[in-house]
């Protein structure tokens, strides 16, 4: 499940691959964006935020939209003022792959949502569970309200503190869901910190010993994992289970034997979530 680490990996990918790059094809394949063609446009950056996804391309650096000697400069780049910003969501099964140009794809492609070709590269994200083009400027209505990013520049382990136990009766895990706290943790990240911290998912933030070090374990978990091409909490070799309880109903906690109990945590359609615990190792 796609979660900031992935988030942050799927930008990395995207950066190398189309950084500074004109575009030659666009197509987005979502009602509101269908007609949209981006060719002639340069990939200026591709940012992670939290769970989002920010691809930033800018008109008119090709120098040919720049004939006429009178013409003022081209906008610079960087110049979030003039450019325009492909928003993705990967939310369940999105991915974005990079191929050569003519190379196959590895997905059927009525699962793309959009594609992005340069002379030599193509970009396709399948499966995005939300794809939309903004000005760069109006970023902040997308991300503004995401709160201190584990994996971004912005990073503020006092002010997730903060805001994680401004509601203390919430169940960790969904306060730890909660992007308006802090940004980048999904399901797997949930339930698996709080094994590590030895309390249950639905345990209330607030009743938590030292949450201080809750918020340095997020840090350094997704730290770890974003350079792995395979999530990995346990640390165990390929083969050995890589969550200690994500996933585990019933088998065998790693650590001290007991069944795997899991449950669904709640209040409502939209913030329901499967969780998994060791009823020993966790009080
Ligand atoms: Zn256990």
């Amino acid at each position: 499940m796609p979660e900031g680490d992935s988030v942050y990996k799927a930008a990395a990918k995207l950066r190398a691959a189309l950084d500074g790059q004109i575009l030659t094809r666009t197509d987005f394949r979502v009602p509101a964006f269908a007609t949209l063609d981006l060719s002639g446009h340069t990939v200026t950056s591709a940012v992670p935020r939290g769970k989002h996804l920010l691809i930033r391309v800018a008109e008119g650096t090709d120098g040919t939209t720049a004939d006429a000697a009178d013409t003022p400069a081209p906008a610079n780049a960087s110049d979030p003022g003039s450019g325009l910003t492909i928003h993705s969501h990967l939310k369940m099964e999105g991915v974005w792959q990079i191929y050569s140009a003519g190379e196959r794809w590895r997905k059927p492609s009525y699962l793309a949502r959009g594609v992005l070709s340069t002379a030599t590269k193509t970009a396709v994200g399948f499966e995005l569970g939300l794809l939309e083009v903004v000005p760069t400027a109006s970023e902040e209505s997308i991300v503004g309200h995401l709160g201190p990013d584990l994996l971004g520049p912005d990073w503020d382990a006092e002010l997730a503190l903060a805001n994680l136990l401004s509601d203390p009766a919430r169940p960790v895990a969904l306060a730890l869901l909660d992007q308006r706290n802090l940004a980048g943790l999904g399901n797997v990240f949930a339930n698996e910190l709080s094994f590590l911290r030895g309390v249950r998912p639905h345990t209330p933030i607030g009743e938590i010993a030292d949450p201080k070090r809750l918020v340095a374990l997020a840090f350094k978990a997704i730290m770890v994992n974003k350079d792995r091409p395979i999530r990995n909490l346990t640390g165990l070799p390929r083969g050995k289970p890589r969550y200690w309880v994500h996933g585990r109903r019933g088998e065998a906690c790693l650590r001290c034997g007991t069944r795997i109990e899991s449950d669904q945590l709640g209040t409502g359609p939209t913030d329901t979530r499967y969780m998994w615990w060791c009823p020993s190792c966790q009080k």
